[in-house]
């Protein structure tokens, strides 16, 4: 069935970044969101990387909300299921679940100029609109699984590090893993013990610290649920510790004694000279993201594990050729090959489409560019989180999520303040901050020459802020409104801080009743008893000018008061078409306005139809119009019975004329 809901926001997806969203909109009084997730839980990142050894590179108590930290955390980098059961948590504890509609895979948006409103449709062609869209669908969520010849034809077991297969026993089998980032040394050391014969397939030797992990005692945990300040202190002490690993990246030359830390430590690992000299990186430590692992290096060591640093060439039946005409039986591959990180690549399931149609992919034909990483000009009020060049290599993406949904809720609140419909952020702002990260690319190891998931094929980092993440949280403190174009709401009439939005008049009218009748019909109209239509007020007959208060009772009890106006100049445009169709012209039209319907509903949006001919005659059916109309009201009722929200109207109606 489709559904069609209107929203203050929506936000598509419900890991770290959806989630943080939902909460600060709670938390701002900012009711009327809806998050939209594919899958059939919260989690992202957490819920589908379950593969063995799977856990987080940066410290746990820093790699969680700043306003929701956890005393429990087992150890310092806790694993993939305890990252998941944390998110949970939090999902539960901020009542998200019934915010979120799940299996809604988002496949297409689109920005309405006239009305202020983005239209969000979902696979399944439910739509939404929103007035201001969020776009947290991750950074590292679509798997890339490489072009090889033959790969089709490959008879064993084959899947991408995120979608780990559970049910497949390693033991007694041969298996090829595919890419050395940070996925794989992380379930390489895992699965080790298991297999008969592992080959590591390494296109370019990660450089790889020790990783200072442990479990936390007994007393750590119950020091950090007693007192919340030390538990503060040890997430801000985490916090600066990683703060500092930009230095080297920013100044290569301070990246040369940390080389030498890591290779010694490669060293004092690997007892293979040969297979030193394959593990050893060949560019600028930091260049790519720096891993870390405690178990990684020792694998090879072990009789049953090949590193093999020659390119794959094909793939056959049950078998890995390599370029120097090796051929390695396998039994099974595994991808842990990474991500696609190009957001032209992993929104291209997302057709999205601004101001004038303008596709999203191909204004980035050149690369993907966003004004803080958050706004894109020309897609009034779109706002990305984990946009372009808000990646971080050394310290949590969650500091930077805060940063992006403090900036956004700031943003809405302007909107408000400002009655403007839409924000689009100047071309010009956009320029410059592209400027500016260009500049501060420069002389950083990010441009000493290696290839890696953080830069596309010309080059051009798209993914990483360079720089220190507290430099880019003072950049999101505040709006600077100069930098976007505001547009004034069309309409004189908002509720609830919601944008006017226009419902199209269509072309359905046919029978006619004499003026007499319009109030009562008013009350009446098709789908609407029951919700007990009453007017309340009406000040005369229904010719031009007049004005009436409808007020509808849902089934839940909570009143709903719109006003009722017979008025000349509603979307005359339209209006006009519809009449010179049938060879009149319109004279009365009338408008439903919502005027106390609730704290967060039917936003503003004004119903409007052609009421009566030249003649006085009343033009019923108009169906699209009532339709949604009738929409918008049990829209209203659904939210009530959800939220189970007083409205603030009171009063007795008085009976029906
Ligand atoms: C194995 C692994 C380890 C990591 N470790 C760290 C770490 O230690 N520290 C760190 O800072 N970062 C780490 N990251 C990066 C991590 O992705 C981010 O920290 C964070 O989880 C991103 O959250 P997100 O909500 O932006 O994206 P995601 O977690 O990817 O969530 C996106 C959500 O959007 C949904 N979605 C996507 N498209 C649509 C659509 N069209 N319609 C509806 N729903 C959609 C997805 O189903 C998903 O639930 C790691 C990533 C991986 C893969």
């Amino acid at each position: 069935m489709t559904v069609q809901k209107r929203y203050d926001v929506a936000i598509v997806g419900a890991g770290f970044s959806g989630l943080c969203m939902g909460i600060k909109l709670q938390e701002a009084g900012i009711d009327s969101f809806v998050i939209l997730e594919k899958a059939d839980e919260v989690g992202g990142t957490w819920r589908e990387n379950t593969y063995p050894g799977c856990a987080c590179d940066v410290q746990s108590h820093l790699y969680s909300y700043s306003f929701e930290g956890s005393p429990d955390w087992s150890r310092k980098f806790a694993p993939s299921g305890e990252i998941f059961q944390y998110m949970l948590r939090a999902t539960d504890k901020y009542a998200l679940r019934s915010r979120i509609r799940f299996g809604h895979q988002v496949v297409h948006a689109a920005f309405d100029v006239e009305a202020g409103l983005w239209r969000i449709r979902t696979r399944d062609g439910d739509v939404v609109t929103a007035r201001a869209f969020v776009l947290g669908t991750g950074p590292l969520h679509v798997p890339m699984i490489p072009n090889i010849p033959g790969l089709e034809t490959f008879e064993g077991k084959a899947f991408h590090s995120s979608q780990w297969a559970h049910d497949y026993d390693f033991r007694g089998k041969r298996v090829a893993s595919i890419g050395t980032g940070g996925s794989a040394i992380q379930y390489v050391p895992a699965i080790a013990d298991a297999v008969e014969q592992l080959y590591v397939f390494q296109r370019s030797a990660p450089w790889i610290l020790p990783k200072p992990d442990r479990p936390y005692s007994k007393l750590e945990q119950t020091l950090f649920r007693l007192s919340p300040q030390l538990r503060k202190l040890h997430r801000a002490w985490l916090y600066v510790r990683n703060e500092a690993r930009i230095l080297p990246i920013m100044n290569p030359r301070l990246a040369q004694p940390l080389e030498k830390i890591a290779s010694l430590y490669m060293r004092s690992l690997v007892e293979d000279p040969s297979v030193v000299d394959k593990l050893t990186p060949d560019y600028t430590i930091g260049c790519k993201r720096v891993l870390l692992s405690n178990d990684y290096y020792q694998v090879f060591n072990r009789s049953n594990v090949e590193l093999v640093t020659e390119a794959i060439s094909q793939i056959h039946e049950s078998s890995v050729v390599t370029a120097d005409g090796v051929e390695r039986a396998v039994d099974a591959i595994i991808f842990g090959t990474g991500f696609h990180t190009d957001p032209r690549n992993y929104l291209q399931t997302l057709k999205i489409e601004g101001v004038d149609g303008k596709d999203l992919l191909t204004h980035w034909a050149k690369g993907a560019e966003a004004y803080l990483g958050i706004s894109v000009a020309g897609f009034p009020n779109m706002f990305e989180l984990v946009g372009p060049n808000t990646g971080l290599g050394h310290n949590s993406l969650i500091f930077m999520i805060e940063s992006q949904v403090h900036y956004i809720i700031e943003c809405l609140k302007l909107l408000e303040t400002k009655k403007a419909k839409t924000m689009d952020v100047r071309p010009q702002a956009l320029r410059d901050f592209n400027e500016e990260l260009e500049e501060r690319l420069e002389d950083t190891v990010w441009t000493s020459g290696c290839r890696s998931w953080y830069t596309q094929e010309d080059g051009k980092n798209i993914a990483i802020w360079p720089g220190f993440s507290f430099r880019y949280r003072a950049r999101t403190r505040h709006v600077n409104p100069d930098h976007y174009v505001w547009t004034p709401q069309a309409q004189q009439h908002t509720v609830a801080g919601g944008a006017m939005s226009e419902t199209e008049i269509q072309t359905e009218i046919d029978i006619a009743a004499p003026p007499s009748v319009v109030w009562s019909w008013l009350t009446d109209f098709s789908g609407f008893r029951e919700w007990n239509p009453m007017v309340t007020a009406a000040d005369g007959p229904a010719t031009e000018g007049s004005v009436a208060t409808l007020q509808y009772r849902s089934s839940v009890g909570v009143p709903l008061r719109f006003e009722v106006r017979i008025t000349r100049t509603a979307r005359e445009r339209e209006l006009r078409w519809v009449g010179s169709r049938l060879g009149i012209s319109g004279e009365h039209y009338f408008e439903l306005i919502p005027v106390d319907a609730g704290t967060h509903l039917v936003h503003g949006e004004v119903f409007r139809g052609l009421l009566a001919g030249p003649l006085g005659f009343v033009f019923r059916n108009q169906v699209p119009v009532f339709e949604a109309f009738n929409r918008a009201l049990k829209e209203v009722a659904e939210r009530q019975v959800d939220d189970t929200i007083v409205a603030p109207t009171g009063g007795t109606a008085p009976a029906r004329p």
